[in-house]
Formats: structure tokens, C-alpha cells, sequence
């Protein structure tokens, strides 16, 4: 990505940007806590499974990847806003993003493991603790 397009983009965005390629970003801390206060036991970025999910439950073969709405594109979430300049750059970009989860999350299936994509905007839902239980129940 050009500095020229960087600068373009909002502060809020340019910090998603930074989170779409780091590790241990704030959403994934958040969710990691909560696994931990339900009892769970995790590992961090397995670079054996495809995608190098973001936290690996082995013991109930789950895998589980925390989006940033933006980057991922969350149907109909208000933080998955398009940029009015240069569409169609980001057009490609984001199909390019979406288009990669689909294949990862089918190769993860594949393998007879199951993933879950827990959106930045859940994480302060309480909903969200209903979801991680249900990954016990399967
Ligand atoms: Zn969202």
C-alpha cells in the first residue's frame, strides 16, 4: 500500500490497517480473557493450520479468528464502511481479504477441525459468551 493511500485513510482506519497483519491486537486480548474466565485452554497463532489462526483450541479441535470488521467485512456492520476515494482499489482489496477467510476457513473444515469468527464489534456483546460455550457442546 502507498504512503499516499495510508495517509488517506483515517486514523481509525490506519490502526485497523496496523491490526490487519499484527498479532495480539486488543479484540483478540479481550477474547483470549474470556476463554481463559470460562476455563478454557488455548494456543496462540499455530502456524501448522492453515491461516495461522489466532487462537487454537485444541482439545475441541476449534480454531478461532477474531475480525476486524472493516478488514474482514462484516455484513451490515456499521464499522465495515467503504472508502468514498479510490473504490475500486478497495473493492479489490477487501474481496481479496474476504475471498482468503473462505478458502482458510474451508481448509480448516477440511482438516475435521471447526472455526469461528468472532466480529471486533461482539466482543463487548454478551451474546458472545453464549457462542464460546457452544464451542464445549459440539
Ligand atoms: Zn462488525
Amino acid at each position: 500500500m502507498s504512503r499516499e493511500v495510508l495517509n488517506k485513510v483515517s486514523e481509525k482506519r490506519s490502526r485497523n490497517m496496523s491490526a490487519i497483519k499484527s498479532k495480539n491486537t486488543k479484540p483478540e486480548i479481550a477474547v483470549r480473557k474470556l476463554l481463559h474466565s470460562m476455563g478454557y485452554r488455548f494456543r496462540l497463532h499455530r502456524k501448522d493450520l492453515p491461516g495461522s489462526p489466532d487462537i487454537v483450541l485444541p482439545k475441541y479441535k476449534t480454531v478461532i479468528f477474531v475480525h476486524g470488521c472493516f478488514w474482514h467485512r462484516h455484513e451490515n456492520c456499521k464499522y465495515a464502511s467503504s472508502p468514498k476515494t479510490r473504490k475500486e482499489f478497495w473493492e479489490n482489496k477487501f474481496q481479496a481479504n474476504v475471498k482468503r477467510d473462505l478458502e482458510i476457513q474451508e481448509k480448516i473444515k477440511n482438516l475435521g477441525w471447526q472455526s469461528v469468527v468472532i466480529w471486533e464489534c461482539e466482543i463487548k456483546n454478551k451474546e458472545i459468551k453464549d457462542r464460546l460455550l457452544l464451542i464445549k457442546k459440539d
